[in-house]
């Protein structure tokens, strides 16, 4: 078995993860169905979910979750509703998610451009998209009956985006909880134009009480985690936010900043950290 298989973590939880982007997908195995946490980058990715998850049960999927609302978790979406599933999974997600599914955005079609021009196999990727937003939306916190077991999807916070869901699974050790990108584990967390670098690691510290100390932690990307890895990684993220307000009211400017500072995470990784840290700060 590799890490690109399906791996049972716990009773009726498989996870595994998938290219492109390294991104995991876990399905969780209940009396009345199955919850798939993450959609992947496109309707040809999610059929492949769909068809790998009959190998491993006959239960049919009833929920769908987002843990967020980047490509790489929900643009797979619309595999898991009528008429491509029926009956259709009812899908989760924070209630910021659906603007920014929105097929009219700008920002969406101009990322669908750019992804499309990465080669023949996006391209046609891109041309089959359907964007399916989700209906069962979150505020704060909301549980999902699998029959015999739940899930429990907590909003904490703002951080790598401002709609990141955490996902409780109970099991009978100590349980697991689906972070999202909030935690990274194959390459550090990412600081994208729509990331809050100031708030992040307030957002973990709200996490860390709820992840025992033995808990497995499942990462957007990458291997699973413990809470002393959550606890590392919020360390870094406040360290890169305390060095962003140093600078700043040192009055460094934005474009000076990267070089000026000393960084817990290396600088080619800092992505939109600056810019969007100086941003809510001025
Ligand atoms: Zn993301």
């Amino acid at each position: 078995m590799t890490e690109r298989d399906w791996h049972e973590i716990a009773e009726g939880v498989f996870r595994k993860r998938f290219e492109p982007c390294d991104v995991t997908v876990t399905a969780v195995v209940g009396s009345a169905g199955v919850a798939v946490v993450d959609t992947r980058c496109s309707l040809a990715e999610a059929r492949e979910i769909k068809a790998q998850l009959r190998q491993l049960t006959s239960a049919p999927v009833r929920c769908v979750v987002n843990t967020h609302a980047h490509f790489d978790h929900c643009w797979g979406n619309a595999e898991f509703v009528a008429p491509r599933l029926t009956p259709s999974a009812r899908i989760w997600g924070h209630a910021s998610v659906p603007a920014r599914l929105d097929p009219n955005d700008p920002a969406l079609r101009a990322l669908v451009a750019q992804l499309a021009a990465q080669g023949p196999e996006w391209a046609q990727r891109m041309a089959e998209l359907e964007f399916r937003a989700p209906t069962e939306l979150v505020q704060e916190r909301a549980s999902i009956d699998l029959g015999d077991r739940a899930l429990e999807l907590r909003f904490l916070g703002r951080g790598h985006t401002d709609g990141d869901l955490w996902i409780l699974i109970e099991t009978g050790a100590a349980g697991i909880v689906l972070t999202g990108d909030l935690v990274e584990e194959s390459g550090p967390p990412a600081f994208g134009q729509d990331s809050f670098p100031l708030e992040w690691a307030d957002t973990l510290d709200r996490a860390l009480p709820l992840i025992a100390p033995d808990a497995l932690v499942v990462p957007g990307h990458g291997a699973v985690v413990d809470a002393a890895f959550v606890r590392a990684q919020r360390e870094a993220i406040a360290s890169v936010a305390a060095e962003i307000r140093r600078l700043h009211a040192a009055g460094v400017p934005v474009q000076s900043a990267a070089s000026a500072g000393t960084w817990a995470i290396e600088v080619k990784a800092l992505g939109a950290a600056i810019e969007r840290g100086y941003a809510a700060l001025t």
